[in-house]
C-alpha cells in the first residue's frame, strides 16, 4: 500500500507536470471507490479550472485548483495517478477517472481494488473534511516531537508498531516504514507504547524522519501496484532492512529476520537486535548478504478494509 514516501513522490511529479494545466473535462468509469463513494460530482466542480498547487498531508494528496476548489485524493491500496502526454484513446479497465487538459494531455486515476478516494472540496475548508480532520501531524512537514509522542503514549498497552500506524498520531507512516523505523531504533515492535522511554522516543522520532526522507529520495517502495507518475517502480525496496525479509539474515547481526502478525498486518523485525531489553547501538553492517529467492508477496490476500 502506498505510504507517505510514495504519495510524496507522486505529489512532486504532479507539481512538476500538471501545475498550470486547465481541465477541459473529466470522465468517470462510474464505479464507486472507497466505501462505495462515487466521485460523480467531480467533473462538474473541476471543469475549466486550472491546477495551481499540489499539497500532501500524510497519505493524502491535495490538488489545489483555481477558484477555491481542491481535489482530495487517497491512493488506497492500489491507486495510482498516471500522466499521458499522448493519451491512448481507450483507457484500461481499472482507470476510474480521466482528467483531460485543454492541451491534449491527460491525467488518469487507476485503481483495481478501488480503496482509493477522490473528492472535490472547498479549498478554504479542506482540512475540515472528515478524512483530513482526524489526522495527526505530517512528519515531513513537522518533525515528530518525542515528548508529545511520549505523552500521547503514556499508559497505553497498544504495541508500539500499531501506535506508529495510527494515523491520528502521525499521518503517513504505514506498515513498511513502521517495521523499518523500529528496526533502526532497535525497539521490539511488540513492546507496549506506554513502556517506551524518552531516549527511545527520541530515536524513534529521528528514525521516522530519516527513513521517510530516504524513501522519498528513492521514489518510495514498490511491492505490487504502486508506480510513479510515469509508471516506474520506486527504488527504496533494495534498501529495506527487515520488511519482507523473513528468514533472511539481519543486516546488522546476521541472525534471521522474523515475521509476526500484529493487528492483522505483517511485522518484520530482528528478535536479537530488537530485544525487549535495551540494546547498545552498533552500526549496521555495510555489505549486506542477499538471498536468491526473495518473496515479493508480503501482503495478505483478500478484500479487507485497510488501515487508511
Ligand atoms: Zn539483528
Amino acid at each position: 500500500m502506498p505510504e507517505l514516501p510514495e504519495v510524496e513522490t507522486v505529489r512532486r511529479m504532479l507539481e512538476a507536470h500538471v501545475v498550470g494545466r486547465r481541465i477541459r473535462a473529466v470522465k468517470l468509469s462510474g464505479l464507486g471507490l472507497r466505501g462505495g463513494e462515487s466521485p460523480r460530482s467531480v467533473p462538474r466542480r473541476v471543469k475549466d479550472r486550472r491546477i495551481e498547487k499540489l499539497e500532501r498531508h500524510g497519505k493524502y494528496l491535495l490538488i489545489g485548483l483555481s477558484d477555491g476548489i481542491t481535489l482530495l485524493s487517497h491512493l488506497g491500496m492500489s491507486g495510482r495517478w498516471l500522466f499521458h502526454t499522448e493519451p491512448p484513446g481507450r483507457a484500461p479497465k481499472h482507470v476510474h477517472v480521466r482528467i483531460a487538459f485543454d492541451d491534449g494531455t491527460e491525467l488518469w486515476f487507476e485503481d483495481p481494488r478501488r480503496f482509493g478516494m477522490l473528492r472535490a472540496v472547498e479549498t478554504a475548508k479542506r482540512y475540515d473534511d472528515p478524512a483530513l480532520a482526524i489526522l495527526g501531524p505530517d512528519p515531513l512537514a513537522n518533525a515528530p516531537d518525542p515528548e508529545a509522542l511520549a505523552t500521547a503514549a503514556r499508559g497505553l498497552k497498544v504495541a508500539i508498531k500499531n501506535f506508529l500506524l495510527d494515523q491520528k498520531r502521525i499521518a503517513g507512516v504505514g506498515n513498511i516504514y513502521a517495521s523499518e523505523v523500529l528496526h533502526r531504533a532497535l525497539v521490539d515492535p511488540r513492546r507496549r507504547a506506554g513502556t517506551i522511554d524518552s531516549a527511545e522516543w527520541k530515536t524513534i522520532a529521528d528514525e521516522i524522519v530519516a527513513v521517510l526522507g530516504e524513501a522519498v529520495d528513492r521514489m518510495g517502495t514498490t511491492f505490487s501496484m504502486y508506480r510513479t507518475l510515469w509508471n516506474e517502480p520506486g527504488q527504496y525496496g533494495e534498501r529495506l532492512l527487515v520488511y519482507d525479509r523473513a528468514g533472511e539474515p539481519c543486516r546488522r547481526c546476521g541472525g534471521p529476520v522474523r515475521r509476526i502478525v500484529q493487528g492483522q498486518r505483517s511485522t518484520y523485525f530482528c528478535p536479537k537486535c530488537q530485544s525487549r531489553a535495551k540494546t547498545e547501538r552498533i552500526p549496521h553492517k555495510t555489505a549486506a548478504p542477499r538471498s536468491k529467492n526473495r518473496s515479493r508477496n508480503p501482503l495478505p490476500r483478500g478484500r479487507r478494509t485497510p488501515t487508511l
